[in-house]
């Protein structure tokens, strides 16, 4: 194995194919290399391979014999990986390999992500594809692109292009776990036109919920903390419900896949009904 890092880890039919990926720059939808690289395995071993137009890539291997009659099944990983570097890192995500290194028991890499999302499932899909002593029944392999910055070649996947009755996503984050579900995700985009007019109010105020814990968006939605953006939404509401105010101005959130944990709203109020929408405010503030 020319990655000295990768020396003599085992099982080796896994690793040399993760060594190989590491060498092959796959930022998400520029997974072209990785994807032949995918498909001259799958030459090597004369096995059928099909792709649909954005680029995602099945490949089928027959049963080993005396499995013919096992159901198919099917496993899954993505071509694509996460680009980040440290600052100062002189690293081209489009043409440079990653650098592995050792640290104990663990594999990183100089200065940039690894790549182990999801390079490990695809090498490990590999290793299977390539076994001559595994005692399998008829497989499909299913490489995704662009996992990481949308899912778009999951989306784009065609219907009816599958014939397994098994799927394994080799995409799982949790060590000794075995995941038999999982969520979705959908981006969406709202607009809605807003009629702007001069503020009639005596005087602005500041709404701000913060403190609360945030999150992954997907992993601790199940934890019930609090949603900035949802809390702050409820609040506008019961304050207008109150008093009469003015939105100016409406903030939160970070990241698409991150819980907001801080939003804020600007609201003009007259005179009159400041005292109203304090009282309202401290009592939401206590809930
Ligand atoms: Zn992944």
């Amino acid at each position: 194995m020319s990655t000295p890092a990768l020396a003599g880890i085992e099982p080796k039919p896994i690793w040399k194919h993760f060594a190989e990926l590491t060498k092959i720059p796959r930022a998400s939808t520029k997974e072209a290399a990785a994807r032949d690289y995918v498909l001259s395995v799958a030459k090597r071993h004369g096995l059928e391979a099909v792709q649909d137009k954005v680029g995602n890539t099945v490949i089928r291997k027959p049963a080993r014999p005396g499995r013919e009659n096992a159901s198919m099944a099917l496993l899954q990983g993505h071509l694509d990986m996460v680009c980040e570097k440290n600052e100062g890192t002189a690293f081209n995500f489009d043409t440079d390999a990653i650098q592995v290194r050792r640290d104990g028991d663990w594999l990183k890499a100089e200065g940039t992500t690894l790549g182990a999302d999801n390079g490990v499932g695809v090498a490990a899909a590999l290793a299977v594809m390539e076994s001559t002593d595994i005692a399998h029944g008829p497989l499909e392999f299913v490489f995704t692109i662009d996992e990481e910055t949308g899912l778009t070649g999951a989306a784009e996947f065609p219907g009816g292009m599958l014939k397994s009755k098994y799927f394994l996503n080799l995409d799982n984050e949790e060590k000794d776990t075995i995941c038999i579900g999982c969520a979705g995700g959908i981006k969406t985009t709202a607009r809605r036109k807003v009629n702007l007019q001069p503020a009639k109010g005596d005087g602005a105020f500041r709404i701000k919920v913060s403190g609360l814990k945030g999150g992954h968006s997907g992993i601790d939605i199940n934890q019930g903390r609090g949603n900035a953006l949802r809390i702050l939404g409820g609040t506008l509401q019961s304050v207008m419900d109150t008093a009469p105010v003015e939105v100016a101005n409406v903030t939160g959130g970070s990241a698409q896949n991150a819980i907001p944990r801080e939003a804020s709203a600007i609201v003009l109020t007259k005179a009159a009904d400041e005292a109203k929408l304090k009282s309202q405010l401290a009592k939401l503030e206590g809930e």
